[in-house]
This record gives C-alpha cells, sequence and structure tokens, in this order.
C-alpha cells in the first residue's frame, strides 16, 4: 500500500456552488473549436455562481488557453499518464497540462476504461498524479446496464472508489470532483432518472463522509449521462447533485448554454 495522500485543507477549495463541464470527447477541429469557444464566451459570461470547464483533447489544449484564459471558463483534459515523466511513448503527463493551463482532468471515464482496458489501479494512480500536481481530478464512475439491472450498481461504484481509498486515503476526494455516469445512459439518450442520480450521489457522499467527514463536504459529484436542457432542468435541483458532465450537448453552444442556466438557476 502506498502513502496515503495528506491533503492541504486550506487549499484550493472548489468556490462554486454548481460545476458543469463539457467533455468535447474525440471531436472538433481548429475552427470549429474556435468557433464553438466564440459562443461559450459570449453566452457563459452572466453565470452567477456556476463554474464551467471545458475539456478538449490534447492538441486544443493551447487552442483553449489562448482564447480562455481572460475568461471565467476553466480548461482541462480528457485523461492524462499515470507516471510523472519517462519513456511513455504517446502518454502526456500532468505537469504537460499544468504547462498549457489546465486545471482539470477527466479520469477513467467509461469510454477509456472500456476501450483500453483501464484497471481501477491505474485510475487510482492517475488521480493521485493529478492532485500531486495541482489538478482537480475529474473521477467518472458508473455501473452497465447489467449491473443496475443485478441490483449491484452500489457495490460496483464502491469498489470502484475503494481502490483510490485503500491505496491514497479518503482525504484526497477533498476538492475533487466525482462523476457519477451510468454507462447505460452515455451517449444513449436515456439519462437517470433525478431519483436514482439522487441515490447514488447520496451513497457516494456517505461513503466518504463515514471515514472522512471533511473530504466529503468538500468534494463536488456531477451526474453525467445524456444530459440536456430538459432534463437538467430537474436533475440540478435534486441535492447532492452539484452540476454535470455534458458530452453531445456540450458540442451545441445552444443546448449548452441552457444545461449552464438550469444549473445556475437551481442554486
Ligand atoms: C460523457 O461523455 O461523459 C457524457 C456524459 O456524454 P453524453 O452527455 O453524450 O451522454
Amino acid at each position: 500500500m502506498s502513502q496515503h495522500f495528506t491533503h492541504q485543507l486550506a487549499k484550493k477549495p472548489l468556490a462554486a456552488k454548481k460545476i458543469v463541464i463539457a467533455n468535447w470527447k474525440m471531436h472538433g477541429n481548429l475552427k470549429q473549436n474556435q468557433a464553438l469557444l466564440t459562443q461559450y464566451i459570449a453566452a457563459l459570461s452572466d453565470l452567477k455562481q456556476t463554474k464551467i470547464v471545458v475539456c478538449a483533447p490534447y492538441p486544443y489544449l493551447a487552442q483553449l488557453q489562448q482564447m480562455l484564459q481572460h475568461t471565467d471558463i476553466a480548461w482541462g483534459a480528457q485523461n492524462m499518464a499515470k507516471n510523472a515523466e519517462g519513456a511513455y511513448t504517446g502518454e502526456v503527463s500532468a505537469a504537460m497540462l499544468k504547462d498549457f493551463g489546465c486545471e482539470y482532468v477527466i479520469i477513467g471515464h467509461s469510454e477509456r476504461a472500456t476501450a483500453y482496458c483501464e484497471s481501477d489501479e491505474n485510475i487510482a494512480q492517475k488521480f493521485l498524479q493529478a492532485k500531486q500536481h495541482g489538478l482537480t481530478p475529474i473521477l467518472c464512475v458508473g455501473e452497465t446496464l447489467i449491473e443496475r439491472e443485478a441490483g449491484v450498481m452500489e457495490l460496483v461504484i464502491g469498489k470502484q472508489l475503494d481502490t483510490i481509498i485503500d491505496l491514497h486515503g479518503a482525504a484526497i476526494f477533498a476538492d475533487s470532483i466525482i462523476s457519477y455516469e451510468p454507462i447505460w445512459a452515455i451517449g444513449t439518450g436515456l439519462a437517470a432518472t433525478p431519483a436514482q442520480a439522487q441515490a447514488m450521489h447520496k451513497f457516494i457522499r456517505n461513503k466518504i463522509a463515514r471515514l472522512n467527514q471533511e473530504a466529503a463536504n468538500r468534494l463536488k459529484i456531477l451526474y453525467g449521462g445524456s444530459v440536456n436542457p430538459q432534463n437538467a432542468v430537474q436533475l440540478f435541483v435534486v441535492s447532492n447533485i452539484d452540476g454535470g458532465l455534458i458530452g453531445k450537448c456540450s458540442l451545441e453552444a445552444q443546448a449548452f448554454e441552457k444545461i449552464c442556466a438550469a444549473a445556475d438557476s437551481a442554486i
């Protein structure tokens, strides 16, 4: 077992009440990104208590830095290496993300965990790397449809969290983000109901709280999976849902703007 992460409690609390994160996945090009970011900047500057984050493919992080650095919109990557530095061809380190002004990084997205066989241990290592470099990790957890139908979703998500807790301790969740993303809801148009999301968010928060109450208080738990302007209104008013991770609808400026407005008015 590695040494537990010691969190400096005064450092960098996630101050915004809600957080909405755009996950562009493997979409975009320089021209399209410029148009989309220009619309984001125009539409999202009046939000009162909602933090907006854009997570783009690595090659566009410089473009995000250049276009967003004087705005309230933050940016980040969709993955990173589990190691700090070395002979890891094709990998991108936390320090490299920091060079391009990233403050956030998505970790363990199910599209990566499935396609690239990422283990919970790898994900836990990435989580620690992110924290050690002052990046806010956005840890994705979620169950498959078969697991939900079998009623074992809490066991599955509990195990995903336990790997990080066992290796690094529960304090590491202070000022971190967990995004509950049922795999059956991602990109399918079938979002979790507010009741399903609320139950899982409560389970996650209580699990961390039993080990470290302050970390649980300072953890943001987002929902992701087919969020759209209509269901966002119902989801974001639910207690324990601190915002959303948005895939498809983040590529459409108007839809994304409505989702962000729903988060901001849910406060
Ligand atoms: C995601 O990729 O994290 C996601 C939630 O995608 P979508 O909104 O398209 O379901």
